[in-house]
């Protein structure tokens, strides 16, 4: 793009985002029904353009089409449809209790839409990253300017037609681009920023948020440690880890990253594991690209990045299992479990994000302890354990975004649990009426009657009459 060309757009950014802050004033004062309705065409162009969808993310990354199926059209209809089913509850003003203190008081807590908010989404769930947020984002009152990730462009240009084909230009809008446009955009005021991608970038994204102190929902992502002790059910550790990692080819914010395994069952689970992953994505002993459950890794980018966190393994010391072929031509990767991996390795200090699982042991749980709060908190903590001391103690001495016990991933789609990570691997809270808030501002009202009011008690001149007043306030109330 030359330098006309690129005034001209950021021109015509600017433009258009005037006109989407114009609107959200209005929006304040629309009805819900407006909401719902708005709620109800994304429902409808969703089911009429399924196969659409399905392709697109398969063109993208050779997704499967059912694992499209579950894992992005499904967690956008269902968090729609709980939009919907609660949306009245939610925007409901609250009333509040008066207190001693504040009796003639009458308060209440009314949710305010926030006005024009950025969604910069990532290429790994490219239509359910880009639609979860927007569909809190509209449902709690506000209009927007969605950034899918350059990365997919199949998706990205399908979720823009979308967006221009169910809503107006004053409701929502797409702009397509890489991290130039991303920067553009993140210059403007918006009134609220939820960006979902590595902790790299947001960083740079609260940095610009800072600016105009727009404020900001940050999805990111991290380690997840999986703990596996001797009196897990092994069996259902292993298939559910086996999923929980290797589906979307562990390009899953949420996905195992690492496995602390007790020593004494080390063995035995890791030849299940690998029987899980076989039995779930390989054919005739191995996970190869004729697998019709196994997607792909989505860049040769990726595909050399994880490469290298391999070899870089192999070259101090560890051992590498493959569980099938490897074709860098079409990023195609089998699992991978590395095992004896030195703890210089650069795979304990970068999120791994593909099917490459480092697999080591613990004898106690302090150690495991120690070895989680040693490196950033992370956006979810696994335990497979059928011991509730075991668990207690790894819930109370570490801080991760959230927790699942016997389970993994599974937690992301829960409608009524709120879904983010803590410091490293995020800021704030999404999913249902986590995400409402974070769309909303909570305005606190508080209505004074006419007339003597208690503040009036603390009110000069200071008599002497007032301090004791004053003394007693600080004593009791
Ligand atoms: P990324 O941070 O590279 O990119 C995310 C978005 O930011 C893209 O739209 C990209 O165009 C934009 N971007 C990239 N560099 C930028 C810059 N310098 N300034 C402004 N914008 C920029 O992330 P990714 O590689 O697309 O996605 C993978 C990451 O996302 C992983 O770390 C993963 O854990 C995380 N993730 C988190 C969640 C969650 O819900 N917590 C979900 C999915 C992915």
């Amino acid at each position: 793009m030359g330098p006309e060309t690129a005034n001209l757009a950021e021109k015509s950014l600017k433009s258009r985002f005037q006109r989407l802050k114009a609107t959200s004033l209005r929006l304040r004062n629309e009805p819900l029904s407006e909401r719902k309705a708005r709620l109800r065409k994304l429902e409808s162009w969703i089911h009429s353009h399924r196969d659409r969808i399905r392709q697109s993310i398969h063109d993208d990354y050779k997704k499967p089409l059912l694992e499209v199926d579950t894992s992005e059209i499904y967690p956008v209809l269902a968090e729609l449809r709980h939009a919907l089913r609660h949306l009245e509850e939610w925007a409901r003003p609250v009333k509040i209790d008066a207190t001693l203190t504040f009796v003639g008081t009458r308060s209440e807590i009314r949710y305010e839409p926030k006005g024009t908010c950025l969604i910069i989404a990532p290429w790994n769930f490219p239509f359910n990253l880009c639609l979860g947020p927007l569909v809190s984002c509209l449902a709690a009152g506000n209009n927007a300017i969605v950034k899918p990730s350059e990365l997919t462009p199949h998706t990205s240009a399908l979720v823009r037609e979308l967006v221009a084909e169910v809503f107006s230009e004053d409701i929502a809008i797409v702009v397509e681009g890489g991290v130039e446009v991303s920067q553009q955009l993140l210059e403007l005021p918006f009134d609220h920023i939820f960006f979902t991608g590595s902790t790299a970038v947001g960083k740079l994204v609260m940095q610009a948020a800072g600016k105009n102190l727009s404020s900001v929902t940050l999805e990111l992502g991290g380690k997840s440690p999986t703990l596996i002790d001797r009196t897990a059910n092994l069996n259902d550790a292993a298939k559910r880890i086996a999923f929980g990692k290797f589906f979307n080819n562990g390009q899953t914010c949420i996905a195992p990253d690492y496995l602390l395994v007790e020593k004494t069952v080390h063995d035995r689970f890791v030849g299940l594991l690998k029987e899980e992953v076989l039995k779930l994505f390989g054919e005739s002993g191995s996970v190869s690209e004729q697998s019709a459950s196994y997607a792909r890794l989505a860049t040769t980018r990726q595909y050399h990045r994880i490469s290298e966190l391999v070899e870089d393994a192999l070259q101090r010391g560890a051992h590498a299992e493959r569980l099938g072929t490897f074709n860098e031509k079409v990023n195609f990767m089998a699992p991978v479990f590395l095992t004896e991996i030195s703890p210089d390795a650069r795979i304990w200090e970068e999120e791994i994000f593909g099917p490459v699982l480092p697999i080591e042991t613990f004898e106690s749980v302090g150690e495991a302890v120690e070895i989680i709060n040693n490196r950033p908190k992370p956006l979810a903590l696994y335990i497979f354990s059928h011991d509730k001391g075991f668990q207690e103690h790894l819930l109370r001495h570490t801080s991760s975004g959230t927790a699942c016990i016997n389970e993994c991933v599974l937690q992301f789609t829960h409608p009524n649990l709120p879904f983010g990570g803590v410091n490293q691997s995020g800021i704030g809270k999404s999913h249902g009426q986590y995400g409402f808030l974070a769309f909303s501002n909570e305005k606190p009202i508080l209505r004074q009657k006419s007339g003597w009011a208690t503040p009036y008690l603390l009110y000069p001149p200071y008599t002497n009459r007032m301090k004791k007043i004053v003394d007693l306030l600080l004593k009791w109330f």
